[in-house]
């Protein structure tokens, strides 16, 4: 028998005369929902462990790890305290598993889970009474406030959602209603460059128990074809792994969070930023404590502002949005002509290059962001958008393939997070539904924010591609950028450029395109050199 089964099996109790209810992974806390309310002595729940999950893609082997990592231990934990646990295991998805743990236990109570894949295989149990639904009371802000927020508004932004709540909740506000610090948002000052200075904190690593070592080696040979690797004393798989997780990052990132938020370096793989995204969509980190605590901290405001949008603007934010439309499925009246993820509007339909599974193309900053996440299962967010996403929608990359790649890629990702933040941000698949303009640079950005330019075979300032292929992205998506006023400026530059330089863009992008779509590698001897052009 297994070592977790043992240990689990050791801390039975009695099951008789409790309420029970079905505790997703993404509720993996005891301060939220019945475990909340009850006594451990009155409540059993039941949690789920299957195949299915994994095997609906090719998910990095390090975000399953984590995942099952964490419900097992905090199935001991639960246990320990006294609580009935049900641990389920099965090759079917959560509701054929379910539904026959119900018909011995009766109807189960369950807080509704984010994620809309899971939610959609449950939904015959829910319908038949067998799951009675609550909200979801892990998250800072209720469907209610994201309807207030948006009431009238004929557009979605984070920032009017994020105002509203500020306001609605007093946090960061004085006593008169106005912002600590002067303003809302601190996020012009947050763009600092970082030289090494100040150091960057190394995170925690964990002592790997033998019920994560079974976790990691269970993942390893089940999911031998999952790409990436286990890295199990990265895994703050127990509730004080979680603890000194979150310690490390009120102690270590938060005081420089917000200047060097928006840095790259190949000598950090996350400089300032917390890496608690993995805790926290599971709920082994609570987002109301998070918010709580850092509002004690003595930090700047700036990093303080900075941290707090995060958390409770995008994060919430993004969460509304994926369930107001169904993951993309419908427009809301409000946003009546807002565009789909069926009706994408830009010029972007090729599959996603073999340089995203392999980090090997010739561009550096390319290579580097892949070869990181494959390594880590993680990298921070300008990472994401401005490299990875941002390279995928230069390149003209079908926006579903790119989203597929970031779920399957990321120990973090679950539909609710990953579709907005990359078809509704990285690609401008939904068009403005979310972001008022495509998120897309030039190599000028990565060349200040970054020191990848520096050990790149290209120069950002004369043979780089990242130029030409985004100008060739304004020229391909003319009709649809034009009319948006916050791309004026960018267009009529795009309507001054050089009819032979446009030529060239369009055919340095083309070269570029084929050779990563045959897994070859862009050298610069394969473009000939060109001049910088403000992008
Ligand atoms: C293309 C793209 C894909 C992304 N995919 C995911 C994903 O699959 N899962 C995920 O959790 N985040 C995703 N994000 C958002 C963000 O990049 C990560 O939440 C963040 O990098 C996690 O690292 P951290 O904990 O060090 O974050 P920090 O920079 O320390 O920020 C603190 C917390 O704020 C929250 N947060 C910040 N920005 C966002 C955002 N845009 N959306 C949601 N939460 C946010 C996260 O919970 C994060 O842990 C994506 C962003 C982009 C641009
Ligand atoms: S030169 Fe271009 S490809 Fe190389 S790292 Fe800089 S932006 Fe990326």
């Amino acid at each position: 028998m297994s070592v977790f089964f043992e240990r689990l099996n050791a801390r039975a109790v009695d099951e008789s005369g409790r309420r029970w209810a079905f505790i997703p992974y993404d509720q993996l806390h005891d301060g939220i929902g019945l475990l909340a309310e009850c006594p451990p002595g009155d409540v059993g729940i039941v949690l789920v462990e299957t195949d299915w999950k994994p095997r609906q893609r090719r998910y990095h082997k390090q975000k399953l790890a984590l995942l099952l990592a964490s419900q097992r231990h905090f199935a001991l934990e639960q246990a320990e305290r006294g609580v009935a646990v049900r641990y389920l295991v099965g090759e079917g998805h959560h509701g054929d598993i379910l539904r026959a743990a119900v018909k011995e236990l009766g109807p189960l109570g369950m807080m509704d889970p984010a994620e809309r894949e899971l939610r959609s295989v449950l939904e015959p149990l829910v319908r038949d009474g067998l799951l009675r639904v609550r909200p979801h009371d892990g998250w800072v802000t209720s469907a209610e406030d994201f309807t207030e927020a948006m009431a009238g508004k004929r557009q979605w932004r984070m920032d009017g959602f994020y105002r509203y709540i500020r306001k609605r909740y007093g946090w960061l506000m004085t006593g008169d209603g106005k912002p600590f610090g002067g303003r809302l948002s601190h996020d012009a000052d947050n763009r600092k460059q970082w030289r090494g200075e100040p150091p960057a904190p190394q995170p925690p690593r964990f002592d790997v128990d033998p019920v994560t070592a079974e976790v990691a080696q269970l993942v390893e040979s089940r999911f031998a074809d999952h790409p990436g690797q286990v890295r199990a004393e990265q895994i703050p798989a127990r509730h004080r792994d979680v603890e000194a997780l979150w310690a490390w990052t009120m102690s270590q990132c938060m005081t420089h969070f917000g200047p060097y938020e928006d840095a790259m370096s190949t000598q950090s793989v996350q400089l300032f930023h917390g890496r608690i995204s993995g805790v926290m969509n599971l709920h082994r980190l609570l987002p109301a404590r998070v918010v709580a605590d850092v509002l004690e901290l003595d930090i700047p405001i700036d990093s303080k502002e900075g941290f707090i949008r995060q958390v409770t603007g995008w994060r919430e934010f993004v969460r509304h949005v994926h369930r107001e439309t169904d993951g993309f499925r419908v427009v809301p009246e409000a946003l009546a002509g807002a565009t789909t993820r069926d009706a994408p509007p830009l010029d972007a339909s090729r599959p996603l290059p073999p340089v995203f599974w392999s980090g090997q193309s010739g561009l550096g900053c390319l290579d580097h962001a892949v070869q990181e996440v494959w390594a880590e299962g993680y990298s921070h967010h300008i990472n994401r958008l401005m490299v990875l996403a941002n390279w995928a929608t230069l390149l003209g990359v079908d926006a579903e393939a790119v989203s597929e790649w970031f779920w399957v890629a990321f120990e973090d990702a679950y539909d609710w997070v990953v579709e907005p933040n990359v078809l509704g941000m990285g690609t401008y698949a939904v068009g403005d539904l979310m972001v008022t303009k495509p998120y897309v640079s030039g190599s000028a950005y990565i060349n200040k924010m970054s020191d990848y330019c520096r050990g790149c075979a290209f120069d950002p300032k004369t043979t780089c591609p990242m130029t030409s292929l985004y100008w060739d992205f304004l020229g391909r998506n003319e009709a649809v950028l034009d009319p948006n006023p916050r791309m004026r400026i960018v267009m009529s530059a795009l309507r001054k450029r050089a009819p032979e330089r446009r030529v060239r863009d369009r055919s340095v992008a083309q070269a570029v395109m084929d050779r990563l779509d045959s897994g070859e590698v862009v050298s610069p001897a394969d473009l000939s050199p060109h001049d910088e052009s403000a992008a």
